[in-house]
């Protein structure tokens, strides 16, 4: 028998615990991580019988903004639904969610599309101990945006980055922690396989991810699990699978249920929400910049992708390095400082920018200003680039700053351009 080649399709489904001062649908606080149990309780947020929920507008604010920044358009008219479905830390038989008419939706972010962006309200937490379940409600109504995307990645490389990715957008747009061991953040993957491309008749969810690496290696364990149950002529059930850590596997929960069962309908104790396209654009001003927009000023300024990176990805870093930039006179300067932070010769949480700036301009590389040694470099470039040369002789004078670029980058950037601009003039005439 000839084994078929099997195709991850791979969608993310990520939960962000909003942190606004207060709950979704009440004004009891958000800060339930450390708290005695039961202490950040109403009404409302215990489902008490009778009690009715209000929405909060700066939650609704942020999902939007949420859903901005992954390019995500925003609804002008959204509303509130209910889920029904029974468990002990939801005991009002239902979260109020979102359906048919979330804030935002049809998304991107890098090449993977973004399904929608909702709101909805976290459930109590279950705890487990010596044999009972304990529910600790002070979780209970604090405003989770759920951020889902299309099927569209294939590996499980990509998926970490794509996390990593929208975790730095989620810490820049201040709308919450972005912390997995908190479970501000929280990950569910989708995945299935695929012989022909199509999409397949069952998917496999799984939980319990509270770190990135265990996307990636939970992800790698059902592409093996699911291949060999495919090989041997078997579907792979529809269900829910946790992740165990400890063996480095994924377990079978429940069975997964499909949307019908769990008959969404319109809230009715609150009315739909109407966003009027000023709000949205005031909503858009107030995006800062983002990762991928930051990572091109850092290029700009002579950081290669890397180290722009690497700094991006660390707030203390990426706030020491633009306070010091100021002070800077020029790109290898800048360079230094990069690598001074990136290679923690510096320590960034007692460093200030005016230390720091001072430090790199001792130790940024001296100018090369040899004559001698310049003039046969710039021999070598020309020689190198005839076609750049021929351009210069028919009046194209652009070429010069070509070769210009050249000879700075055979210095590795030591050469003082107007010094060698002469050079090159100099060399170029006939
Ligand atoms: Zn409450
Ligand atoms: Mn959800």
């Amino acid at each position: 028998m000839i084994k078929k080649t099997w195709r991850p399709i791979i969608g993310l489904e990520i939960h962000v615990e909003l942190k606004t001062k207060t709950k979704m649908f009440c004004h009891c606080p958000t800060s339930h991580f450390g708290k005695p149990a039961n202490t950040q309780t109403c009404p409302v947020c215990l489902g008490l019988p009778g009690a009715l929920p209000f929405a909060n507008q700066r939650a609704i604010w942020w999902a939007i903004k949420v859903g901005l920044a992954l390019d995500c358009q925003a609804n002008e008219t959204a509303k509130f639904d209910r889920k029904n479905y029974f468990y002990p830390d939801l005991p009002k038989g239902y979260q109020i969610s979102q359906y048919d008419q979330p804030f935002c939706q049809n998304g991107r972010l890098d090449s993977i599309r973004i399904r929608r962006v909702h709101l909805e309200e976290d459930t109590a937490k279950m705890i487990h101990q010596e044999g009972q379940t304990l529910v600790d409600f002070n979780r209970s109504g604090v405003p989770l945006v759920e951020i889902v995307t299309e099927p569209d990645l294939t590996n499980s490389q990509q998926a970490k980055e794509f996390l990593k990715h929208l975790q730095l957008i989620i810490r820049r747009l201040g709308v919450s922690d972005g912390d997995l061991e908190k479970g501000s953040l929280r990950l569910e993957v989708n995945i299935s396989l695929t012989a022909d491309g199509q999409l397949p008749d069952y998917k496999v969810e799984i939980k319990n991810l509270n770190s990135f690496r265990y996307v990636e290696k939970a992800i790698q364990f059902e592409i093996d699990r699911q291949s060999q149950l495919l090989n041997r002529g078997e579907k792979p059930s529809q269900e829910t699978r946790g992740w165990n850590a400890k063996k480095q596997q994924t377990y079978s929960q429940r069975s997964k249920e499909e949307a019908h069962d769990y008959r969404y309908f319109p809230e009715p104790d609150l009315l739909p929400v109407e966003i009027s396209p000023w709000q949205i654009k005031l909503i858009k001003k107030q995006i800062p910049e983002l990762p991928v927009n930051q990572q091109l000023r850092y290029r700009q300024m002579g950081l290669t992708e890397l180290q722009a990176r690497i700094i991006i990805s660390n707030s203390q870093k990426a706030r020491l390095f633009e306070q010091t930039t100021p002070l800077l006179k020029n790109k290898r300067q800048i360079q230094t400082v990069a690598n001074l932070i990136i290679n923690q010769r510096v320590n960034v949480g007692q460093t200030t920018p005016q230390q720091l700036a001072a430090k790199s301009k001792r130790q940024a590389p001296k100018l090369m200003k040899d004559e001698a040694v310049l003039a046969t470099i710039v021999h070598q470039v020309l020689s190198a680039n005839p076609k750049a040369v021929n351009d210069y002789y028919q009046g194209k004078k652009s070429a010069v700053e070509f070769l210009l670029g050249q000879v700075i980058g055979h210095t590795r950037g030591q050469a003082e351009p107007n010094q060698v601009r002469r050079l090159i003039s100099q060399a170029l005439v006939k």
